[in-house]
């Protein structure tokens, strides 16, 4: 959805689909870098913007491109219509900036596609148990699809970014990381929670639950991307990395405490703060991820995981990843370069 000529280019492809006989949802994140300018914007007029308010601008961006890609497609001859996320029913938690997806009830949605029109969806957003309106976290518009494919009971479901899928590490920092055919969901939901971008993490967990398989693939593209639900690759197939951490030591309390715990265990609690603004807890940190299927499995995973993470601060293993904690001026970039190289084949 970079500008306004890559939406007319979405539109056909949705034309496309729906003459060859498809009933589709199409959920849309905003334009190109729209996010960011809007999270600026706010950074103009205050210093703490209060959660609320900033949903309130954070969700507008997705409305901008519903609104044209449903105005493009109706110029092609085809009826749509586009939707809030509160509109079709996405019912969310009450953490502004980072909310969960607690339930779908997609009934308007259901009863535009019987009546043979193409449904448009803000993706990223819905709206509280208290009526308020939500954002899902950056990259939350993947989760608005997975998570309306899983209550609609879609055949299908495809996310389609200006990545070509799903590569070993991120390939603007890695440059010779690979780009994988399949990918399952433990893993790929390891690697997303650990940092990676290419999809959002929650979007991967109600792909799981539901048992959708889907395809991640570039806009545009005539390749298929990456499959994710299909495992079967065994031990370490890929590395993330991230540096918007905070660590709480163990006596901190937990009262109030937003940001997804990435990790917490007597050594003290690790949250992801990307989704945080404001005055953050504890002090900045900084993790990198090994993830792959059954990790636990066979102890040569655990063992060269830990012989390349010199000088973590504290690590832990979990099904589908080995996870490591450092301080905030270590090189993590140089580091997860360093992992893909020794651990990844
Ligand atoms: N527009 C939101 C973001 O930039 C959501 C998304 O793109 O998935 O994070
Ligand atoms: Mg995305």
């Amino acid at each position: 959805m970079a500008d306004a000529h890559a939406i007319q280019r979405v539109a056909d492809t949705v034309v496309e689909r729906v003459r060859q006989g498809n009933k589709l949802v199409v959920v849309v994140s905003a334009m190109g870098g729209s996010t960011n300018a809007l999270i600026e914007l706010a950074g103009q007029i205050s210093d703490h913007p209060k959660r609320r308010e900033l949903d309130m601008l954070l969700s507008t961006g997705e409305r901008v491109t519903m609104a044209l890609l449903s105005m493009a497609i109706a110029d092609r001859g085809i009826e749509a219509l586009s939707f809030t996320g509160s509109q079709c029913g996405i019912i969310t938690n009450d953490v502004h900036t980072d909310a969960r997806i607690i339930d779908v009830r997609p009934i308007r949605v259901e009863d535009e596609l019987k009546r043979g029109r193409v449904v448009i969806v803000a993706g990223f957003q819905g709206m509280s148990y208290k009526r308020e309106i939500t954002t899902l976290g950056r990259g939350g518009s993947d989760t608005t699809a997975l998570a309306l494919a899983a209550a609609l009971g879609a055949d299908h479901c495809e996310i389609y970014s200006d990545v070509d899928g799903v590569f070993s590490a991120d390939p603007r920092c890695v440059s010779d990381a690979k780009l994988l055919d399949e990918i399952g969901f433990g893993t790929l939901e390891a690697l997303a929670r650990g940092g990676a971008k290419v999809l959002h993490a929650d979007a991967v967990a109600w792909a799981r639950r539901a048992g959708i398989a889907f395809r991640a693939r570039k806009t545009g593209s005539q390749d298929t991307g990456t499959l994710v639900g299909a495992a079967g690759l065994e031990g370490i197939v890929g590395v993330s990395s991230s540096a918007q951490r905070r660590f709480l030591p163990p006596d901190a309390s937990l009262d109030n405490l937003h940001g997804c715990i990435i990790h917490c265990s007597d050594q003290g609690t690790v949250i992801d703060s990307q989704n945080l603004h404001g005055e953050l807890p504890g002090v900045p940190c900084q993790t990198l991820t090994a993830a792959g299927e059954d990790l636990l499995n066979d102890p040569k995973y655990l063992r060269n995981f830990l012989a390349c993470i010199e000088p973590c601060l504290g690590w832990w293993a979990t099904p589908f990843g080995l996870h490591a904690r450092f301080g905030e001026h270590v090189d993590i970039t140089e580091l997860t370069r360093r992992a893909h190289a020794t651990l990844v084949s």
